[in-house]
C-alpha cells in the first residue's frame, strides 16, 4: 500500500533525491531495497509518510509487532545514517512530538529472507537525547 505522496517532492529521508528516485520504488515494490541502508532509509520514509503496512512487511516474522499504530502528531523531521557495514546500520533519527525534538540513535540489524532484505531488531537499543 504506498501512500499518495508527490513523487517529484524530495524524499523524506533526507537523501536530497525526489521521492520517485529515492524510497518510492521500496514502498510501491516496483524496486525492492538493495542493501540494509537503503531499507533502513525506505522504512523512515515509509514511517514519515504512516505507510505502516510498509514497515510491517519489511519486519522479520520473528520480532514484528502484531499491529503498529503510527502516531499522527509525530513528524519525522531528519535522518542521518552513521554507517551501514554488513547487516547493520547506525543512525540517528529525528522526530517532533508534542512540541518537542527527539533525537533517536540506534544501530539496526538487517537480514536477507527470500531474497530481500528485513528488519530484524535493534542491535543497541534506541537512546534519546
Ligand atoms: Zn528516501
Amino acid at each position: 500500500m504506498a501512500l499518495a505522496y508527490p513523487p517529484f517532492k524530495s524524499c523524506p529521508c533526507g537523501s536530497g533525491r525526489s521521492y520517485a528516485h529515492c524510497c518510492g520504488p521500496a514502498h510501491d515494490g516496483s524496486r525492492p531495497a538493495a542493501s540494509p541502508e537503503i531499507l533502513m532509509r525506505a522504512r523512515y520514509s515509509a514511517y514519515a509518510l504512516r505507510n505502516a503496512a510498509f514497515v510491517l512487511d519489511t519486519w522479520h516474522p520473528d520480532t514484528r509487532p502484531a499491529r503498529l499504530h503510527l502516531e499522527d502528531g509525530t513528524k519525522y523531521t531528519g535522518l542521518t545514517v552513521h554507517s551501514a557495514e554488513n547487516e547493520e546500520v547506525v543512525f540517528t533519527a529525528t522526530l517532533r512530538q508534542s512540541g518537542e525534538t527527539l533525537r533517536i540513535h540506534e544501530r539496526s540489524a538487517f537480514t536477507r529472507l527470500a531474497g530481500r532484505w528485513v528488519y530484524v531488531d535493534e542491535i543497541i537499543p534506541p537512546t534519546v537525547d
